[in-house]
């Protein structure tokens, strides 16, 4: 049976007027019909934010009890997990697995930003000037829209919302058009956990009419986007018309250097788990491998190896390894910059179309190309899937080249055993993050985000809670003394 969500508004449940298919990327076909906020539902909602950033029952409430309400979210969300879970696979494709192992760790993202809620100080200056007082108060600095895309929406939801709400702020939630299933059901678990109405606000709909008048608004003071950088260009326009203050976590195309003196078979699994996890759907997705020449063909044979013993199926199944992609436009993309790729000299050396057997719902095999240069569509492209293009280097500094020669600069691993060599990669590479001997660790306690194409500010972390809030400066003057007249001459 077809099922029908809603969306949350002022702290009620409603339908949209209009309502769009949600398909179930395993079977091509549809499962749920989401509400399509109009610009009317979207004005609404950053309306009832604004009137709720201002009621006392938000605004005065202290800092502590903000942490609580968030402690109650956390739990009500890894209560939930496995409802949540079923959804967004569902709704994605994403495995069972995965979703299920990503929300119960979701929930430990609610309860770090619960602790920062009464940790969030201003200070006490000691100003230049005779007989003042001058203290900074640090404020929240409003309605934040939090736009995210259709991967991993729990997740990069929480990066906003916990930040936001521990500073004070009000939110209004878009969920990506493509599998907002996930999201319209948290919106529960935050009328359960107690927020005074209009302090989180979830809505669903398609970036033209729901993004463009959410990030537009003129009561919206900032904006934290989770997407692509061709949508986030769009977003930054849009923002022309409030000046709201801006994170964007963007794309990446990340590489994963491997060194001839690197435990080879770590490296080789971290690699295969970098691309083909999420099935390679993944802003983080390892997908450039920089291989050294000495090392190149046993260690491609390997991947191959591993990249066709993977199981693809049902993403509902706890024994399937790899499930399809999330949308038919996904795959069209990825056949698109695969054919691109063999024209201009890419050799596929497994993959590179559906499997025989899956050609219901939107299956790709693992893909593993071997490319002559840093020019291959496949390895400048983001492809957003399951596809790893291996480029070859013969010394450090050409493989530290190839590495930076992207536009992107998100995330990038390098695996050696030589500890000098793994200082001084960890300076070169021009990404947000180098994981060295490891690949695609994530913790609330850490910043996560990138360079160049890859975005702008950082989420994760005690700072980017801080980039909720805005200083205010306090002067008081201590003198019982009278102000002299300014245009008595003495
Ligand atoms: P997308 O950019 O197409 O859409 C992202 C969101 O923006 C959606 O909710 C969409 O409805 C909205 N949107 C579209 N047009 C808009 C407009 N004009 N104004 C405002 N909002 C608008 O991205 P996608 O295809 O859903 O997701 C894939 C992209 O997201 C990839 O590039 C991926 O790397 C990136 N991503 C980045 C991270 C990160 O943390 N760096 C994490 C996950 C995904």
């Amino acid at each position: 049976m077809v099922q029908r969500f809603q969306q949350y508004i002022d702290g009620a449940f409603e339908d949209a007027k209009e309502h769009f298919d949600s398909i179930d990327p395993s079977t091509g076909e549809v499962w749920a019909h989401m509400p399509s906020a109009s610009a009317d539902d979207v004005d609404r909602a950053v309306q009832a934010a604004h009137r709720a950033f201002m009621d006392p029952a938000w605004a005065n409430l202290n800092a502590t009890a903000r942490g609580k309400l968030l402690y109650r979210l956390a739990d009500l969300v890894a209560q939930h997990a496995p409802r949540l879970a079923e959804l967004e696979t569902r709704d994605t494709g994403k495995l069972i697995r995965e979703t299920r192992a990503q929300i119960g760790y979701v929930a430990e993202y609610y309860r770090y930003y619960a602790g920062i809620a009464d940790k969030m100080q201003g200070a006490w200056l000691p100003v230049d000037k005779p007989d003042m007082e001058v203290t900074v108060r640090r404020e929240p600095v409003g309605v934040v829209a939090a736009i995210v895309p259709w991967n991993s929406q729990l997740f990069l939801s929480a990066v906003k919302v916990g930040p936001a709400l521990a500073a004070g702020c009000t939110i209004v939630l878009k969920a990506s058009e493509d599998g907002p299933a996930p999201l319209l059901e948290f919106a529960r678990l935050v009328h359960e956990a107690g927020f005074p109405k209009g302090v989180v606000n979830v809505v669903t709909g398609f970036g033209n009419e729901c993004g463009r008048t959410l990030t537009s608004h003129p009561l919206v003071s900032k904006i934290a986007f989770t997407g692509g950088p061709e949508t986030a260009r769009h977003v930054v326009r849009n923002s022309a018309d409030n000046l709201a203050a801006m994170s964007l976590e963007l794309g990446g195309k990340s590489p994963v250097l491997v060194f001839d003196d690197a435990d080879i078979e770590s490296a080789c699994n971290a690699v295969v788990a970098g691309i083909f996890a999420a099935t390679g759907q993944s802003c983080v997705a390892g997908s450039r491998l920089v291989i050294q020449r000495g090392i190149h063909d046993a260690f491609v044979a390997k991947l191959v190896e591993k990249a066709e013993a993977i199981r693809i199926g049902d993403p509902q199944d706890m024994a399937t390894e790899m499930g399809p992609l999330a949308t038919r436009r996904q795959l069209e993309h990825i056949q698109k910059v695969l054919k691109d790729s063999v024209e201009a000299g890419a050799r596929v050396a497994t993959g590179g179309s559906q499997p025989s057997d899956k050609t219901r719902g939107y299956y790709f095999q693992p893909t593993i190309v071997d490319c002559p240069n840093t020019q291959v569509p496949s390895v400048t492209n983001e492809l957003f899937g399951p596809v790893l293009s291996v480029v070859t280097f013969d010394t450090e500094a050409e493989a530290i080249a190839i590495a930076n020669d992207t536009r992107y600069g998100l995330a990038s691993g390098v695996f050696t055993t030589n500890l000098t060599r793994a200082h001084r990669l960890s300076r070169a590479l021009r990404a947000g993050i180098v994981w060295v001997n490891t690949y695609r660790v994530v913790s609330p306690i850490v910043p996560f985000g990138g360079y160049g194409l890859s975005g702008l500010g950082r989420e994760g972390g005690f700072d980017a809670a801080m980039e909720y809030t805005r200083t205010k400066s306090v002067w008081i003057r201590t003198s019982d003394e009278p102000i002299v007249d300014p245009f008595v001459m003495r």
